[in-house]
């Protein structure tokens, strides 16, 4: 037991997962400890609203000492993971004291895979963080106001844009930035075509949505197309350069922008604890979500490898699989805290989903049901508003959605970047 007479539950990232366990902890007797290298809460699955112009910064983040400020019993600190020492229960930090603890909520995420693609760490616009999705609407917007000033760079692909990878971030995004483009910067420009702006999406495997049905890989690929995205499948990036895209067939792409949405992979922290690890640098967790051999250690959300109990499949890297994981293993912790077992943990699956644009979405459930169109949509809102860290967001996400519904507005096509 730590030196305070209650146990410490230090939590590693307010994601998802840490938050889903913060909460469960609200009444146990135990002092909490969230850590995480930032001061806000990243709603991931809504970047690409942000990146496209259609929800501001504080629509998506969430200050984490906010969300835990009814939580009497935990502290938040502002600082980088360093290292997890199992035997000595104590974690390192690059700006704070170690801190040891009781039992451990491992939550760190996982990061952009750029899979050793020449020139993308330093030139592709990753999807991943919400400076990643500022950066990205910022550089969109420069590039339309340098084509605005100097219509001769359409020809360099000043306004082309090439999204990488065929799954949810990558289809999600392409269909927004398609609807930036035809849509609002249509009247914005009046001097530009947005036609001569060119929307690419070039996904490695034979068809987008390699995780969905073959009707919603269908759907998806003719809603991008519908909306002016040429779809380029079976097709690698190569290298990227500031203006260049070059795929692996030696092909060309004349681009400013690169978007990645194509791979990730865990958390750099998993290294430290010299365990074997799983695909995608995924940690293996027994049926209760623990580390083997350390009860004491619950690994959450996409950091972890965590088998469905009723197919035994590895559940995806989802936003509910994290809250659910979370949630699972702050409750737990109390429990046992108050002298009672563990249960195994049990996935509600909410479905997978993702909205192509207007009116266009896809959602697929595990026993393999359907759904597309406005359903689906309906369907991926209720879920994402659910997700929401609190009312507040709910309100100001369903504003900004019925208000782009209603006007197709984008209210936030402005950059603030230093005078
Ligand atoms: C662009 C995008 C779109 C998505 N769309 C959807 C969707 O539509 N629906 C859906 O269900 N899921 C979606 N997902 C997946 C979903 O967002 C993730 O599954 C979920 O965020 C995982 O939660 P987590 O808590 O495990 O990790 P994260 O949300 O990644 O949280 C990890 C936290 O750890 C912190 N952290 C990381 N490293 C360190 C360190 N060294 N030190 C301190 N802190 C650290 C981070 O700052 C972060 O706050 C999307 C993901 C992305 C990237």
């Amino acid at each position: 037991m730590s030196a305070d007479s209650k146990p410490r539950v230090l939590i590693l990232g307010g994601g998802f997962a840490g938050i889903g366990a913060a909460q469960k902890l609200k009444k146990a007797d135990a002092q909490v400890v969230l850590v995480d290298r930032h001061d806000y809460h990243t709603f991931q699955p809504l970047l690409y609203q942000l990146a496209t112009a259609l929800l501001d910064t504080s629509a998506v983040g969430h200050s984490l000492r906010d969300l835990l400020s009814d939580h009497e019993r935990a502290m938040v600190h502002q600082a980088g993971v360093q290292a997890i020492d199992l035997e000595n229960r104590t974690v390192t930090f690059d700006e704070i004291s170690p801190i040891s603890y009781d039992y451990l909520v491992f939550g760190l995420g996982a990061q952009v895979n750029f899979f050793g693609t020449a020139g993308a760490p330093e030139h592709a616009f990753p999807m991943y963080t919400l400076p990643d999705a500022v950066q990205l609407k910022d550089h969109i917007l420069e590039r339309w106001e340098a084509a605005d000033r100097d219509p001769s760079l359409i020809e360099d692909g000043v306004l082309n844009v090439v999204i990488v990878g065929g799954g949810p971030t990558g289809v999600e995004t392409a269909g927004a930035i398609a609807e930036l483009y035809r849509g609002d910067f249509d009247k914005d420009y009046p001097g530009v075509k947005s036609e001569d702006a060119k929307i690419t999406l070039v996904e490695a495997g034979p068809e987008l949505f390699g995780m969905f049905k073959p009707n919603l890989r269908e759907y998806a690929a003719k809603a991008l197309t519908d909306r002016g995205v040429e779809v380029k499948t079976g097709m690698a990036v190569s290298s990227v350069e500031p203006t260049r895209v070059t795929l692996k067939s030696g092909e060309e792409l004349k681009a400013h922008t690169l978007v990645w949405g194509a791979g990730l992979q865990g958390n750099p922290v998993v290294q430290s604890l010299g365990i074997e690890l799983q695909r995608g640098n995924r940690i293996g967790v027994g049926p209760d979500l623990t580390l083997p051999d350390h009860p004491e250690v619950y690994v959450v959300g996409d950091i972890a490898a965590i088998t469905d109990a009723e197919n035994e499949q590895v559940l995806p890297q989802l936003g509910s699989v994290a809250l659910q994981s979370g949630e699972h293993a702050g409750g737990s912790i109390a429990r046992r805290i108050a002298g009672e077992t563990s249960k195994p943990f049990k996935y509600k699956d909410k479905g997978t989903m993702a909205t192509i644009g207007r009116g266009a979405a896809v959602v697929q459930f595990l026993r393999g049901k359907t759904m597309t169109g406005a359903k689906a949509q309906v369907a991926w809102g209720t879920v994402h508003l659910a997700l929401l860290p609190t009312n507040e967001d709910r309100a100001k996400a369903v504003v900004s959605w019925a208000g782009a519904a209603f006007t197709h507005q984008r209210v936030g096509r402005i950059t603030v970047g230093a005078d």
